[in-house]
């Protein structure tokens, strides 16, 4: 019985694809759209098989928007088996094929004739397993994404109409209103924040976060260091988490195009007065550092920190020492690491941090077991707890001159064979917790916690609450002594342990 079900199901899908393929007129307009279904349709289904990625309108920006060398790192031999079997051979058969010419009368009769037999064939199937279609259909929602090439066009028509510029496009709305900074007082040091933006990083396979394996040897080891070990991301790909991290609309009000329209944390913090520096190792800030210094690196320019395909991210601790030493103003640096970035998890850290063995070396997933591709990927945690361990000893040598603090939160995580899935970027809503949930933490200098009153015993009491990516806005804002009429307490995740600091 289940097979006859797939069958109908298949038979359904055929039925509706050929009704719309009856729909557009001439033959060459016909073979245009069918060759390029064929090559929507190869993406798709490659996609789909390979690293169980589901084609949406998201998953389409994460495309336009990549850069190239995280496309090169996609392909391989099984995408080009899959171009040349399910992309060129169909379209070369299309190409070949002639189709006979009918005149307009015997098209309508035939189009008729097809769509009546068509959809009474559709609802008696559908009638035939009701039961099967009610309870299947509730059970596996996300299915739809993987409609080929269905998914794919609707996907890339939503993407497209969200990047059509309206009349507002290049309205940028500053809605913060009037903003509040404490003048310091005589012989305070500066404040200098390190905002580490953390890539493909999961909450799960941090050690600090109760991972049984040692990924953050480092961290573990350094005082006054919080972990946070229930923080949700707003998306699941750097398009969305990174654009909504940095906005104050929280995510339920949260859109790409909205939030490209409004200005940011860091448009707030620069007008309050604050240094900010956004410092990139990854693809760019998808806009979030439009209007601030920004500072990008290539393997071409640092040929001892990077590979072929990418740097390492110790590449933006170069020359930060000197950078720092000049400066004589509150100061806000974001990192954005390449950090975990797949599939070639193997490529993210220098070989002196490859503690666990054996590796998955390839970015065809396939070929690796699933203890390989963990193997890599805890690699880099590991190198990452590394960097962030050596951005805190950076700060702590210039304690006398600067109270500190360092913020660490990935923009989202990552599936690694759970559940059949890859890589990330699954519909929110169905997304697992291994893409959704991430690593946050916070580290202050001494000075910094004296200075701000901070209450150590009241940090600790918050570590298993719940939090997302909406409280990074205001708990940077709140950490700079920084109000603005968006400013929220409420999602200040530490503003109640400032005891007695001019929060009121
Ligand atoms: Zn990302």
């Amino acid at each position: 019985m289940d097979s006859l079900f797939i069958a109908s199901l298949f038979v359904i899908l055929l039925i509706l694809y050929s009704s719309f393929f009856l729909l557009i007129p001439g033959r060459r307009a016909l073979k245009i759209v069918a060759i390029c279904s064929f090559i929507i349709a190869t993406f798709a289904s490659y996609s789909a098989d390979t690293y169980g990625i589901f084609i949406d309108r998201d998953m389409v920006r994460n495309l336009f928007e990549t850069d190239k060398r995280e496309v090169g790192a996609l392909l391989n031999l099984r995408f080009f088996a899959y171009a040349a079997l399910l992309g060129a051979l169909p379209c070369f058969l299309i190409l070949r094929c002639h189709i006979q010419p009918y005149g307009i009368t015997q098209r309508l009769k035939h189009g008729i004739l097809f769509l009546v037999g068509g959809t009474a064939l559709c609802v008696f199937l559908v009638f035939a397993f009701s039961a099967h279609y009610s309870s299947f259909l509730r059970k596996h929602k996300p299915l739809r994404y993987l409609l080929t090439p269905a998914a794919a066009v609707q996907g890339t028509i939503q993407y497209a109409r969200s990047i059509i510029p309206d009349a507002h496009a290049n309205l940028l709305v500053d809605k913060t209103g009037t903003t509040i900074r404490p003048a310091a007082n005589a012989g305070d040091k500066p404040l200098l924040m390190f905002l580490v933006v953390g890539e493909t990083a999961r909450a799960q396979n941090f050690q600090l976060g109760g991972y049984q394996r040692p990924t953050n040897p480092e961290l573990s080891n350094i005082d006054g260091l919080f972990y946070f070990n229930n923080v949700s991301s707003c998306g699941t790909s750097t398009a969305i988490s990174l654009p909504c991290m940095f906005s104050h609309l929280q995510r339920d009000n949260f859109s790409v195009s909205a939030a490209a329209r409004t200005t940011n944390l860091l448009d707030a913090l620069k007008k309050a007065g604050v240094k900010v520096e956004w410092r990139d190792n990854n693809s760019g800030s998808k806009g979030v550092s439009a209007r601030i210094t920004t500072i990008t690196y290539s393997p071409n320019d640092y040929t001892d920190k990077c590979n072929a395909e990418s740097c390492f991210d110790e590449v933006m601790l170069k020359g930060l020492n000197e950078r720092i030493n000049a400066t004589r103003e509150d100061t806000v640096l974001v990192f954005h690491q390449v950090g975990s970035h797949g599939p070639a998890y193997a490529n993210r850290y220098p070989q002196a941090f490859e503690k666990f063995t054996p590796v998955c070396r390839t970015n065809e997933l396939n070929e690796c077991t699933d203890a390989e591709i963990r193997n890599a990927y805890d690699n880099t945690i590991l190198y990452t707890d590394h960097n962030i361990a050596q951005q805190i000893k950076l700060l702590q040598s210039m304690s006398d001159r600067f109270d500190s603090l360092l913020i660490y939160v990935s923009d989202h995580g990552e599936s690694l064979g759970e559940k059949s899935l890859y890589l990330h970027g699954a519909p929110y809503v169905f997304a697992p917790d291994e893409q959704k949930k991430v690593p946050f933490m916070v580290w202050m200098s001494d000075g910094y916690r004296k200075r701000n009153h901070v209450n150590q015993q009241c940090l600790k009491s918050l570590l298993s609450r719940a939090y997302s990516h909406d409280n990074l806005y205001h708990t940077v804002l709140g950490s700079m002594s920084i109000k603005n009429d968006v400013y929220n307490k409420e999602l200040d995740i530490w503003a109640e342990c400032r005891v007695g600091a001019n929060d009121s």
